[in-house]
């Protein structure tokens, strides 16, 4: 069964590297950070996955974010052809954004002013703009191992599975020159990277709660002294909630923090699987936007009616079920719980940590994780051989450390505890079990082209995850 999967698998493999760039329209998708090959999917419902042989997999990645109620939730996929059949896309501001605006704003009340775009790239870019334009300074301070999409700035250090060098990238010298990237979670770095520039700097960009280099929870006083920064230096602060906004509840991380930022970008859950993101934030910041100022933002799907209909049926939902939070809180811990009791059973002290719908571990000693310094010394190796072996029991992981699981409101206690099984079998398997036994110098590719197929396994070292 297995092996019939693998060549299938392989198959479609060689097809998407003869036809799509890499494989893959995202990096990580292609399973280099894990010594692939690539997960190559057929179908999806609930909370699985499914592959081209109709193998089932329970499904942790749920796209990178999105699906906070997984796959196919009948209030997001029935009724469609209402939705359709008004058109999909108008070229004129709609009622339907100007509703879905004011719920967003009730919700998160510093986005006095927004503007709907289609990804979370495009929405942190847009902040950044508008950042520049209403201070008129250029530099912009960001953290490693924060990540932000895929536009240039936002790829210097950056998180997820971006592994990107600004030198031959791709990337001007001058962006580089005008971002500082300082260490998460640590405003001595922070000082130290902006003296004798804070006059230059028109934002902070942030993820406030981090969840591309893995689980990351902003220390006490680390986004409050941010604040106080971006305030002192006439900059302003910019949350990035493209996963926390309803990953953490209806008022995102700055709700929950109660740190109010100047701009805000969002996308991921609020489409329930469609492309539509926003930014927006303070009336007199927003304000730069043609046609009241110069500064240019647009695009023809900007407040896409179907995807503005999309997420208005994502709120519909969360304002209507606030016990879903409960849910999936409780499913998260049960696994957290679970993941805890077979690490504690076999000697390995990595820190487990569970907020919300979000687990995480890595395979590091020494607390939870910090920093990106702390995320890239996690052992690649391993997890490469902890997903393979998870893989094989069904259960579909992150094809990266840096990423994190995402529980939904499909995933049910039996789910969670076929998981907790599956990764006692795969911690007592024998690639894992070798895995903490290899040298650990060695570069990855060589203890797991042992245990399974690998397309190009690059260094764990250069991935950052
Ligand atoms: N910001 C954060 C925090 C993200 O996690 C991501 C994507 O993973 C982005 C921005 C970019 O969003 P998109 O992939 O929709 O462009």
């Amino acid at each position: 069964m297995l092996e019939s999967n693998l060549s299938q698998t392989l198959d479609s493999t060689e097809r998407a590297r003869d036809v799509l760039a890499g494989g893959c329209d995202s990096p990580v998708r292609s399973g280099w950070a894990v010594g692939g090959p690539m997960f190559v999917q057929a179908s999806a419902r609930g909370a699985y996955a499914y592959d081209e042989s109709g193998r089932r997999y329970v499904d942790y990645v749920m796209a990178y974010g999105p699906l906070l109620f997984g796959h196919t939730h009948p209030a997001l996929t029935t009724g469609l052809d209402e939705l359709a059949q008004t058109g999909f896309v108008w070229g004129n501001t709609h009622t339907g954004e100007i509703r879905l605006g004011e719920r967003i704003r009730s919700h998160l009340p510093s986005m006095q002013r927004m503007r709907f775009v289609t990804s979370g790239t495009e929405a942190v870019m847009s902040t950044i703009r508008v950042a520049r334009a209403f201070t008129r300074r250029d530099l912009v301070l960001k953290f490693a191992g924060n990540y932000h999409g895929h536009f240039d700035l936002a790829l210097l250090d950056a998180g997820a599975s971006a592994h990107t060098r600004a030198t031959g990238a791709g990337i001007p010298d001058g962006i580089v020159r005008d971002t500082v990237v300082a260490r998460y979670n640590d405003l001595a770095d922070v000082d130290a990277l902006l003296r004798g520039r804070e006059s230059s700097l028109a934002a902070i960009l942030v993820e406030p709660i981090v969840a591309n280099m893995g689980y990351v929870a902003p220390q006490p006083g680390f986004l409050e002294g941010l604040r106080d920064r971006a305030s002192r230096y006439g900059a302003l602060l910019i949350f990035d909630e493209v996963i926390t906004w309803l990953r953490f509840g209806l008022r995102g991380a700055q709700g929950r923090l109660g740190i109010v930022p100047d701009l805000t970008a969002l996308g991921k859950i609020m489409g329930g699987g469609t492309p539509i993101a926003a930014f927006g934030g303070r009336t007199d910041v927003m304000a730069v936007l043609a046609p009241d100022g110069v500064t240019f933002t647009g695009g023809t799907h900007g407040g896409n009616p179907f995807c503005v209909g999309m997420a208005h049926r994502v709120l519909d939902l969360l304002e209507a079920h606030p016990e879903y939070y409960d849910r999936m809180h409780g499913l998260a811990r049960r696994l957290a719980t679970g993941i805890r009791g077979v690490l504690t059973s076999r000697n390995l002290p990595y820190a487990v940590v569970h907020d919300e719908s979000i687990v995480d571990f890595k395979f590091r000693r020494g607390g939870p994780t910090q920093n990106y310094d702390d995320a890239r010394s996690a052992d690649a190796v391993a997890y490469a051989a902890y997903y393979h072996a998870m893989l094989e029991r069904g259960i579909l992981l992150p094809p990266s450390q840096n990423e994190v699981i995402f529980v939904s409101t499909a995933h049910t206690e039996a789910d969670i505890d076929e998981t907790i099984t599956a990764i006692g079998a795969s911690f007592d398997c024998a690639p894992l079990r070798s895995s903490f036994e290899c040298d650990r110098s060695a570069r990855p590719s060589t203890a797991l082209r042992s245990a399974r197929p690998s397309t190009a396994l690059r260094s764990a070292q250069d991935d950052g995850g």
